[in-house]
Order: C-alpha cells, then structure tokens, then sequence
C-alpha cells in the first residue's frame, strides 16, 4: 500500500475525495479499492490499477499472539505482532526499522544487522495489517507499541511522523496515551520526545544495574551511559509530567542477582520511575532466561525497596515473536 502513490493520484480531485479516502482506508479498513464504494467507479479502477492496497503477508497464530511478515515494495519484509488480550483489547507490536544497527547480544533482530529505516508510511501499514484483521471479528487495534525490530530514535523523524498519523482524528485516530515507545536510550530522541505536544508513552531498555553489564549487553552502551540516561529521563519527567517505564529482562546469572536488585532499586526509587521486569525469550545459546522464582525474587526485593515493578507476562515463544525472531528464523530456512 503505498500512501504517497494514492495521494498522487487524487491530486486532481475535489478535496472532499481526500476525506472519502481516508474513511475508506482508515474507518472502515477496505482491503481493496472495488470496497470504496462513496468513490465514483472510474476513480476506483483508476486507484485498483496504479495503487492497489492489498498487504502482502505471511502470518502465524499462537492462542492470543499473531504475528505477521509484511513483504514491502522493495521486496524485504518487515514485523508486526498482535497480542490479543482476554478483555477484547487488542495490541499492535510495530518495527520502526529493517534489521537494526544497535546490535544487541541478547537480541534476534540486533544479531541480523541493519537494513534500512522504514517510512512512516510502512510503519502506519503494519497497524493497517492488523485492523484489516480484525475487523472481521468486529474488533480494533487498542494499542499500539514500537517494541518490534529497530530503534525508533535512530529513525525519528519517520516514527513520529507515523505516531502522528496513527493519532490523527482524520485518519487512525488512536489515542496518544495509547501509543508506546521503547528506546535503547538514544538522549537525543528522549530530549526531542519531550518537546513534542504528545501524550505518548515512553520506554527505556535499561536491562542492567551497572554499566558494566550494559556494556556487554548493548555495545552502543558506551555512548549511553545509565547516569545520562536517567539525567534525560529526569529532564523528560520535569517536561512532561509523565510516567517513564524501564524495562529490564531479566537473564541467567548475568543480570538477575539480589546484588542487581539492589543496585537496580538505588537507580529506580524516584517518583513516576516504573520498572517492567521481562522474561527473557531465548534466542540463541548464549542466555538463558531466569526461571520464574527467581523473576519473583528480584521483584520482591524492588517492592521492599518501594520500587514500582510489573512483570510483563510474556505470550507467543511458540511463534518465535521476540523482536526479530520470525524474521531469522525464515531467513535460516
Ligand atoms: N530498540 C528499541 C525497541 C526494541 S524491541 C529498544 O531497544 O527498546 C523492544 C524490547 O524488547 C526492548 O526492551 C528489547 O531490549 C527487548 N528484547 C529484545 N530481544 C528480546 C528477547 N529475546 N527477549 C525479551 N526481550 C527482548
């Protein structure tokens, strides 16, 4: 589906054609152009022929978890995950890139390397996936989180500008509060978040105590020290007035001590400061995932030290649908 083409091609038309096809595409989610049925027939077919809208995607289901490949114009393809809650709400997981340069150890699509950053456009369509999906259940896209492959900030003006597509009345209409962004901590995608008039959610992957650990976890941690990060944190809360989660995975012996709970808690205990402790999902065999008591643990020893902590229950392994894992897995085969 390619938005600019389709822009082109109404150039021409009275203005009120815009609207009509914004409804069309994004209120009542055709999935082809003969669906549109406010537009005249000749506008129709000239839409079918020089920009079709079908998505193409290869998708798997595992229980409440879906999640899908979308092939792109350029032929390469690009992640996009369902998460269906047991309340009928529903969250969309989106990539903001191809591949991703940060090169996380821990990480499927970090291991991959970097392809190239998506347009807003391709960001927006991963969310049209979806509520194309599921509209024939009579259900919506509720949420929608930039935790899937790539770092948002590295590709900002892109990612914002689809967060404010996905946010416009005109077009998606989600919720700001609705939307969600994950960072490995990029300082100038924090300070530029902050100045944007949007209540967006923001994210950090903090996952260590020390910058020791970060180092080895995400090498352009040496460039992202904690101490900055939570200095741009600080100033982002002072800005916005809002909530901050860190999410921290938790990893066998490398990450999950009682020594890293403490120093975790000295770092965490500020007001408006969440952590969201993660079970790590397997990727390779270099990490191992904490076992559940111990995730339990290191949650106990945070909220003894009036921490805020969550555990994010953590669904889809079976369909491989941690960040990048589809993905590698095809590319083996
Ligand atoms: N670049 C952004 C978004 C990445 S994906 C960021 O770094 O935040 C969203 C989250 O999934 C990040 O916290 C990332 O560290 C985490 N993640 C990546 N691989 C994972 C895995 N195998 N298991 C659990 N979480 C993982």
């Amino acid at each position: 589906m390619n938005i600019n083409k389709i822009h082109q091609v109404i150039l021409e038309e009275p203005k009120y054609r815009f609207q009509q096809i914004n409804r069309a595409l994004f209120e009542e989610y055709i999935s082809s152009w003969e669906e549109a049925s406010a537009l005249p027939r000749v506008l129709r077919e000239k839409l079918e022929q020089e920009c079709p809208i079908t998505i193409q995607a290869e998708a798997l289901k595992q229980g409440r978890t879906e999640k899908a490949l979308i092939t792109l114009e350029d032929g390469e393809a690009v992640e996009t995950v369902l998460i269906r809650g047991k309340d009928k709400r529903n969250t969309v997981c989106v990539s903001s890139q191809i591949g991703c340069a940060m090169n996380c150890a821990f990480c499927a699509t970090g291991q991959a390397g970097f392809c190239r950053n998506l347009t807003s456009y391709e960001i927006v369509e991963q969310v049209v996936f979806w509520q194309r999906h599921l509209k024939k259940d009579q259900e919506k896209v509720d949420n929608i989180v930039f935790m899937g492959m790539g770092e948002p900030f590295n590709n900002y003006v892109e990612f914002i500008k689809s967060v404010k597509f996905l946010n416009n009345p005109e077009t998606l209409n989600i919720g700001a509060r609705r939307i969600s962004v994950s960072t490995v901590g990029v300082l100038d995608g924090i300070k530029r978040i902050a100045g944007e008039k949007l209540q967006i959610n923001l994210a950090i992957s903090l996952h260590a105590s020390n910058d020791s650990i970060r180092q080895a976890l995400i090498p352009s941690a040496g460039k992202y020290k904690i101490s900055d990060i939570l200095r741009s944190t600080d100033d982002y809360i002072k800005r916005t007035g809002r909530r901050v989660m860190f999410e921290y995975m938790l990893i066998k012996d490398i990450n999950d001590s009682d020594k890293n709970a403490n120093e975790l808690a000295v770092l965490m205990r500020k007001p408006l400061y969440m952590v969201n402790l993660i079970p790590y999902n397997t990727t390779g065999n270099k990490y191992k995932a904490s076992s559940r008591e111990r995730i339990e643990e290191f949650k106990k020893i945070l909220e003894e030290k009036r921490v805020a902590v969550t555990v994010r229950h953590s669904s889809g392994q079976d369909i491989s649908a941690a960040c990048g894992q589809l993905k590698g897995d095809r590319i083996k085969k």
